[in-house]
């Protein structure tokens, strides 16, 4: 990492996990599968990928694996939804847009699992890329 590499922060609602990405994202993604919803509680759920190397952690999330090596990170305190990592794939890892202290530099390139999007989520961005799974 270089000095003038920009940092961008973020943790949990209650701040036991904070992390710093560097640099800029390698992607985005709106994910419409079931399991984001049931883990984010809402509609649709908006991913900013860095590599995994690019992310430092102060506080560690707990790791649920949600199908197989396949795992969706949160605060063990306060349970906030952070992370979602291919276990087979060490190189990136994907970071709740939300989970930024400030999210406005992100975009989604990309929207995923439209084949389980809920109707009323469809139309959301349709500038850009969909695919009826993963990309
Ligand atoms: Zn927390
Ligand atoms: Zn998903």
């Amino acid at each position: 990492m270089t000095a003038n590499q920009t940092l961008h922060s973020g943790g949990c609602l209650c701040g036991a996990v904070r992390f710093s990405a560097s640099g800029d994202p390698i992607g985005g993604n709106h994910c419409h599968c079931a399991m984001c919803r049931k883990d984010s509680g809402s509609g649709v759920s908006t991913f900013v990928t860095f590599p995994t190397n690019a992310v430092t952690w102060n506080g560690t999330p707990t790791d649920y694996e949600s199908s197989p090596n396949r795992f969706r990170g949160f605060c063990p305190k306060c349970g906030s939804s952070l992370t979602w990592r291919d276990g087979g794939s060490a190189e990136s890892i994907d970071l709740r847009l939300g989970s930024f202290d400030d999210p406005t530099p992100f975009k989604a390139t990309k929207h995923l699992w439209m084949s389980t999007a809920l109707p009323g989520f469809v139309e959301l961005d349709p500038d850009i890329d969909h695919f009826d799974q993963r990309s």
